[in-house]
């Protein structure tokens, strides 16, 4: 008898010409499909426009039975079939807003083998019937898509996905892939643990868009900065995220007056009026889009050359996300965020408001790094890739920081006495705590603890609480100290931090000053 062979990389290539047209792999693509076809539990950290849904999507075209994707929005799940079946994939989906009628033809197709990928909502997934539907079919894989929506420490957790935990114990045989954009700690620890997952080979891919610009400017008269910069760019597209519905209406009339294309979107719209919008920036009737964070999800418009952030946003890995949607066609696009303190203060009213006293502080914590982000006087990309884990080996030359840098000096001692501090208060002292030692302060927190003790305490006393603080958040946002959320905010040394702590590396830091109101602007282009 003749054993059907096991799908290969070549039947996967094969399939990646003839259904998408591309003659190739990207190379992290290639691993990934790789372990998938091997049958490994695999999880992907890629960024958005990375190349995600080749990776379990192609594999599933070529594996016997059906490939179940867990997906979190029903309204990008419609379309992501629709774009599969339009290539002549075998997909389907179902969600609340399927009929019984259509969830039965779908059930026989799934039975008869004749479907490849079912899209499914984890409320979906996880009812009793589904569940027993599945064990009666044969199931290749579960992809569970925009896997970070497991962490409660993430910036977009649903509950509801911390039960996908049943899928490893009712169906200990089929592999499950977890992928995800977000890559911090935190989110890939509890995306292995919670999902159970089996020895998985874990593929992470740089999050570095060199091709865009990193810019922060002042925010005074943020309205006219915005008029001036889309003057010098009459043709580009780009998307103006803003915090409040009413500042994207009002800014888009603004706009408008001037003559520009512009419109908004906001959740606040109706569906149809919402996606009106989005057609015609996609298809360059409008020039500007001033929206909200709901707008860009699943949005592939791959020329968008500018992001202007209105205010802060509320946490890294939003404005990552946000910047992210500019210039995914490779070629150079602009990110600027219009800083004032402000805005820190309104979002910090906002975040203490949270009935849930653990998610204010973890969201205030984040909103500080954000902060940070927009004061910082080193090479921003260093920044955002440290907060994600990843050393940049040099400064980026990409942001404006790095176009006009701040005057620095060696650091590398003070640098040595706030390491050591982290290092002999055992890596559990959070940020302010460290500073207190450093200054040499007998505070209730110390004496408890018996940092007074230890022979950092009150190194620094020469320097004040803001020098402190401020150095303390260079480090961090140089990589060589990060927040360990879940233990009490304790700061920890990175391989990078040890490394200075023995002085096997030099360190700058930059003169704290008082935030002065304006920054230089970054030079026009
Ligand atoms: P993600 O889900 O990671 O955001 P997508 O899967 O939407 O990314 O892919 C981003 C873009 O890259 C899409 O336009 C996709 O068609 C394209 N793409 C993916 N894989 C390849 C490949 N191997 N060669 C060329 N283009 C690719
Ligand atoms: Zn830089």
């Amino acid at each position: 008898a003749t054993e059907p062979l096991a799908p290969t990389l070549d039947s996967a290539r094969r399939v990646l010409k003839q259904y998408y047209g591309y003659d190739s792999f990207r190379p992290m693509q290639q691993d990934i499909i790789q372990s998938i076809l091997g049958g490994r539990d695999t999880v992907v950290l890629m960024p958005t426009g990375g190349g995600k849904s080749v990776c379990f999507q192609v594999p599933a075209m070529v594996q016997e039975g059906v490939c179940v994707v867990v997906s979190p929005l029903i309204a990008l799940m419609k379309d992501q079939v629709e774009a599969l079946k339009a290539n002549g994939i075998a997909a389907a989906c179902i969600n609340s807003s399927v009929g019984q009628a259509e969830q039965n033809s779908i059930g026989r197709a799934c039975q008869a083998g004749a479907l490849k990928l079912l899209y499914v909502s984890p409320e979906k997934l996880l009812s009793e019937g589904f569940l027993s539907f599945l064990k009666r079919i044969q199931v290749s894989m579960f992809a569970i898509d925009e896997a970070h929506c497991i962490s409660s420490w993430g910036h977009d957790f649903r509950p509801e996905y911390t039960q996908l935990r049943v899928l490893r114990e009712q169906f200990p045989e089929v592999p499950i892939i977890a992928l995800t954009a977000t890559a911090d700690r935190l989110t890939q620890r509890d995306i292995q643990q919670q999902l159970r997952l089996n020895d998985p080979q874990v593929f992470l891919s740089s999050f570095d868009r060199p091709n865009l610009s990193l810019n922060v400017r002042p925010g005074q008269d943020r309205v006219n900065g915005i008029i001036n910069y889309v003057k010098q760019r009459p043709t580009e597209p780009g998307i103006v995220y803003c915090l409040s519905r009413k500042q994207c209406e009002t800014l888009a009339g603004k706009l408008k007056e001037k003559g520009f294309r512009a419109g908004f979107y906001h959740a606040g719209m109706t569906d149809r009026a919402r996606s009106e919008v989005q057609e015609q920036f996609l298809r360059d009737d409008l020039q500007i889009i001033c929206a909200t964070v709901a707008f860009g999800m699943g949005i592939d418009k791959s020329n968008v050359r500018w992001v202007i952030h209105y205010n802060l946003p509320k946490n890294i890995e939003g404005y990552y996300q946000e910047i992210g949607r500019g210039g995914r066609d490779g070629a150079p696009a602009e990110a600027v965020l219009f800083y004032s303190y402000a805005d820190v203060a309104q979002l910090r009213d906002m975040i203490t408001k949270d009935a849930d006293p653990r998610l204010a502080q973890l969201n205030t914590t984040k909103l500080e790094r954000m902060q940070q982000f927009a004061e910082a006087a080193s090479c921003r990309r260093r920044i955002l890739l440290a907060y994600f884990g990843e050393v940049l080996d040099k400064d980026c030359g990409n942001c404006d920081i790095c176009r006009n840098p701040p005057v620095t000096f060696d650091g590398t001692e003070l640098a040595q006495k706030a390491l050591s501090a982290v290092a002999r208060t055992r890596e559990q002292a959070p940020l302010t705590l460290i500073a207190d030692v450093l200054l040499g302060r007998r505070n209730q927190a110390v004496i408890g603890r018996g940092y007074d003790q230890i022979k950092t305490f009150g190194a620094g006393a020469n320097l004040s609480f803001l020098d402190w603080q401020s150095y303390l958040h260079q480090l961090l946002n140089d990589g060589l100290l990060y927040i360990a959320y879940e233990q009490g905010y304790a700061l920890k040394l990175t391989d990078l931090g040890w490394q200075v702590l023995k002085g096997e590396r030099k360190q700058q830091l930059k003169q704290f000053q008082v935030p002065a109101k304006a920054e230089k602007a970054p030079k026009g282009r």
